[in-house]
């Protein structure tokens, strides 16, 4: 008889922890994955697929208005909210059941219900035990947002999703992925929009030009962004929000949607009377194999507070499995992760930023290039697009390449395997262009900037 009811539990189904227990089934490893919120996780359910569909449906209004140029006569236009959100739930249901037949397809067993660890081997949900030889944290992250008063009346990522009204007026709180996003769709959609960021610029970490072009762009379109300020307190009025921010002017808005960062999701799932060590973030500390100091627990994704990207988790669930069931060793590669920001225009980015190469370097060409794509010449509208590359001078290498712009994302994939396989700037230099697009400018730049 074997010792345990299973080699593998899963605590949480979302991208990481679906993935390292299929994967596992299908190297022969008796797995449970057990899930109290949503099937497919954050990401699924309120992030990068609602948030896209959000992105897709806000972007409408411009294609009508760039469309005449073309010789569209757009009649009236009208959205409807209520409409958006149903049919983005009838999707995410679908998705919810797509996971679900791919966990029991594996032989996956799912138990639904709170999970948390009651020894180094065991299980509970919902008050039954369940023992494993490996036990895998996945639990994700959750919205954070400060103490302040008056936080009760805001909304996070988690919300933002299922508003029953669209608001007239909104507040953004916050200058990373998740407040740039939901500013250009709220805009997009015709909402008097305003993203507060409490530095001199938001999306810190991110190229500085690339930062400042997006910032432009945003502006253009009609976003109001304030930065150096942030909110101090909020006071509901009748229907309305009033904040008072930091600089001591006031706003009001009728939502207010924070976006200052996620926190791992470790309570409430026994990890301190396990003694699991923790970092200052909160985050479960692991090493390279994604093991925590209690060797049969291990833990993957957002709850590890490395890179909280779904393609990560999905690895690293990945890697973990075929670590465990299917003896292969090679890690997860973390260096030049490509990465987008579905803001309007995307980012797309990849390897390092100017200040980065400029630190880690002793000499780089810049390549730079802004311009008004192709459609705009018809199109009417005053939107351009920027792209850089950086190149380390004494290689030949490609270290870095930025992008702002429609597809941005898109784009950046193929470069991202471009930048894997190690491209120097000849490499790129005799790539023959795809003409015309706008992606050829990356093989056709010339002239480093002084
Ligand atoms: P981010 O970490 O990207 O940004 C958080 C923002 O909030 C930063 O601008 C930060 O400022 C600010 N902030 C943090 N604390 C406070 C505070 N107390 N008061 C005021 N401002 C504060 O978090 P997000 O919530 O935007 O997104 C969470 C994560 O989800 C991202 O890091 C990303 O990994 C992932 N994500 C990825 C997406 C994608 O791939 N397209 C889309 C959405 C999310 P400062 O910079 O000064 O610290």
């Amino acid at each position: 008889m074997d010792k345990f009811d299973y080699d593998l539990f899963v605590i949480g189904a979302g991208s990481g922890g679906v993935r390292a227990a299929r994967m596992a089934s299908s190297f022969g490893a008796r797995v449970a994955i057990t899930e109290d919120r949503y099937l497919g996780g954050t990401c699924v359910n309120v992030g990068c697929v609602p948030k896209k569909l959000l992105v897709y449906a806000s972007h409408f209004a411009e294609d009508f208005e760039n469309s005449r140029g073309f010789g569209w006569k757009v009649g009236s236009t009208d959205f409807n909210w209520q409409q958006l959100i149903k049919n983005k739930n009838t999707e995410i249901e679908r998705l919810n059941g797509v996971y679900e037949k791919i966990l029991s397809g594996a032989g996956v067993e799912l138990i639904e219900g709170h999970g948390s660890l009651v020894d180094e081997h065991t299980v509970a949900v919902d008050g039954k035990n369940y023992s494993a030889e490996r036990i895998l944290i996945a639990t994700g992250g959750w919205p954070s947002i400060p103490d302040i008063p008056g936080k009760e009346h805001v909304i996070s990522s988690n919300e933002v999703f299922f508003l029953e009204k669209l608001p007239e007026k909104v507040i953004i709180a916050g200058g990373g992925y998740i407040a740039v996003e939901f500013a250009g769709i709220f805009n997009g959609l015709g909402v008097d929009t305003t993203l507060l960021y409490r530095g001199p610029l938001f999306l810190r970490g991110f190229d500085e030009d690339v930062r400042k072009f997006l910032a432009e762009e945003m502006r253009k379109k009609g976003i109001n962004l304030k930065f150096e300020t942030i909110i101090d307190s909020i006071e509901k009025t009748d229907n309305q929000l009033q904040a008072t921010l930091t600089d001591g002017s006031t706003l009001t808005a009728d939502q207010i949607l924070y976006a200052t960062g996620r926190k791992p999701k470790t309570e409430g799932i026994g990890i301190e009377s396990l003694g699991i060590k923790l970092d200052k973030a909160a985050a479960i500390v692991v090493n390279d194999e994604y093991q925590t100091n209690i060797p049969s627990i291990y833990a993957v994704g957002d709850v590890t507070n490395r890179v909280n990207l779904t393609p990560v988790a999905l690895a690293e669930g990945m890697f973990l499995a075929r670590r465990l069931y299917n003896n292969e060793t090679s890690p997860v590669d973390y260096e030049n992760i490509p990465t987008c920001v579905f803001s309007q225009p995307n980012i797309g980015t990849v390897g390092l930023t100017e200040e980065e190469a400029r630190d880690k370097y002793d000499q780089i060409d810049i390549y730079k290039s802004s311009f008004m794509p192709m459609k705009h010449t018809l199109s009417g509208a005053d939107e351009k697009t920027f792209m850089k590359l950086i190149v380390d001078k004494a290689t030949d290498r490609v270290i870095g390449v930025h992008m702002v712009g429609p597809d941005a994302g898109e784009i950046m994939q193929g470069i991202g395997i471009a930048m894997k396989a190690g491209a120097s700037k000849s490499d790129f230099d005799k790539t023959i262009g795809i003409h015309p697009t706008t992606a050829e400018e990356f093989v056709t730049m010339r002239e480093p900037v002084d």
